[in-house]
């Protein structure tokens, strides 16, 4: 069984993490969907928000299964018997983060390897933070995320203006 996990922030989840999910499920029998607490970030969403908003946009439900986690990333893979970390690539400007920590998780855990997947061109420029200025802003946001993500943001923004 190959197994796989996909760790982010999914805040929330866009269609670009989920044309990633969608092609990780294609190489590995089991993705494991990983949503972790960036401290660096200041996250809209709590993390069960977000593991629920994921549940409820995943079609297909075969195959993944989406949780939180603490700690290194490299120990929470080796605990679920993954032998990759599945990471999306957009723009370049995606590169020089991405590449530092697939390099340092490789030293620490040289077993697991990144797997850095490409999404379909009309998500390269779609980010989670885009999605968010623009529904705080009142802009449609139908085409970025998925139908639940939409009316959970639309929600919060029209209680707070
Ligand atoms: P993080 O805080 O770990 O960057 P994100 O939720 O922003 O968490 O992203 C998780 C992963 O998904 C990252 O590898 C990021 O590059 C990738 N990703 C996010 N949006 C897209 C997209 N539109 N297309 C491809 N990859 C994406």
């Amino acid at each position: 069984m190959k197994i796989a996990v996909y760790p982010g922030s999914f805040d929330p989840i866009t269609n670009g993490h989920l044309d990633v999910i969608r092609r990780a499920r294609k190489i590995f029998d089991l993705v494991y969907i990983a949503v972790i607490t960036n401290p660096e970030k200041d996250p809209l969403f709590s993390i069960s928000k977000r593991i629920e908003m994921i549940q409820q946009a995943l079609t297909l439900k075969k195959g993944l299964k989406v949780e939180s986690f603490k700690g290194l990333l490299v120990d929470y893979a080796r605990a679920r018997g993954a032998t990759s970390i599945i990471r999306g690539l957009r723009a370049v400007s995606d590169f020089d983060y991405e590449f530092q920590m697939a390099i340092t998780n490789y030293k620490m855990c040289p077993q697991i390897e990144t797997l850095f997947l490409m999404t379909d061109y009309k998500y390269s420029y779609l980010s989670s933070n885009f999605v968010k200025q623009i529904a705080r802003l009142g802009g449609s946001i139908s085409q970025f995320v998925p139908p639940n993500v939409e009316k959970k943001l639309k929600n919060l923004f029209a209680k707070r203006i």
